[in-house]
């Protein structure tokens, strides 16, 4: 069996400026200020805001060796650049271990286009996570199609967020419909998206033998899994597509499990999949890491 690496392709890492200085930021864009409360009875999920290093720690104690950090879908450019500085400095410092994707917000137009292109040359390995729900654009929107373009010439990977469309309310549902996704990757082939959140469902629906071919250039990530689905989910996903398109992804450090642990933590997850996720060793490979170095 060939050694490969465990890499976490979605993770999100705030600028501690942000995250200690939570009140004074959070004022600046209700979105965030939303998805990152703490909640007021001390249970449900957060965010347990740990910095560059401390992740790193953690997910060696995890036997991770490298994270992708996912950017953020901003509604202020100011603390969308913020972040894109801090996340270019930490791939800067650590080449080996860590990767990011450059945050933006397609509806800042003009101004999207210009983050993108002052963030192409440092070191970022792709566009996202993307949040049409949060950032209020659908996947028709010109805004977002001009950031899809800019990447697709960039030869860049686009993260994007991918709520299903049913089930419970919990802060960050994103209701955004999904159904252009299918004509929009069959007219872009070239095009690399990674569509997280096991892509709202659509693993299912590109089943359909009018789509299935045109989804070679898609990848699904797991992230929030045990916050959405049974684990079985993960063998569902494979049955539907393969093991080459799946990417292990957990949104570290969102507590996954918050009931049993309220820090920062890579262990559960990666437990839970390996007792009951029923993974083959060459399964395991791809998923936890080859598939994602291959990608990117
Ligand atoms: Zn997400």
């Amino acid at each position: 069996m060939k050694q490969f690496k465990i890499w976490d392709s979605h993770v999100h890492l705030f600028p501690p400026e942000i995250y200690r200085n939570w009140d004074r930021y959070a004022v600046r864009d209700e979105t965030f200020a939303n998805l990152t409360r703490k909640p007021a009875n001390g249970k449900g999920t957060e965010e347990a805001w740990v910095d560059i290093e401390e992740s790193l720690a953690c997910a060696q104690e995890a036997g991770v060796h490298g994270l992708v950090m996912q950017g953020w879908y901003w509604n202020d450019a100011g603390m969308m650049r913020l972040h894109n500085d801090y996340m270019a400095e930490a791939v800067h410092k650590y080449p080996d271990r860590l990767k990011g994707f450059i945050s933006v917000n397609p509806k800042f137009g003009e101004e999207a286009l210009a983050e993108l292109e002052r963030c192409k040359d440092m070191g970022f390995s792709g566009i996202g996570e993307l949040g049409p729900g949060g950032n209020g654009y659908d996947f028709e929107d010109q805004d977002f199609l001009a950031v899809l373009d800019w990447a697709r010439v960039h030869d860049m990977p686009v993260c994007i967020h991918c709520g299903e469309p049913v089930g419970h309310k919990y802060p960050g549902k994103d209701m955004t419909s999904l159904a252009p996704l299918p004509e929009l990757i069959k007219k872009s082939p070239d095009l690399k998206l990674i569509l997280a959140h096991m892509g709202g469902g659509l693993p299912f629906y590109e089943m359909n033998p009018r789509y299935r071919k045109a989804f070679g250039n898609v990848r699904y990530d797991m992230a929030a899994n045990p916050l959405l689905y049974d684990i079985r989910s993960i063998r569902a996903v494979i049955a539907m597509v393969g093991p080459e398109r799946l990417l292990y992804g957990s949104d570290f450090p969102l507590l996954l499990y918050p009931s049993k642990c309220r820090r920062a933590d890579f262990t559960l997850f990666l437990e839970d999949i390996r007792k009951n996720a029923g993974l083959t060793a060459e399964e395991e490979s791809r998923i936890m890491g080859d598939n994602l170095l291959e990608f990117l």
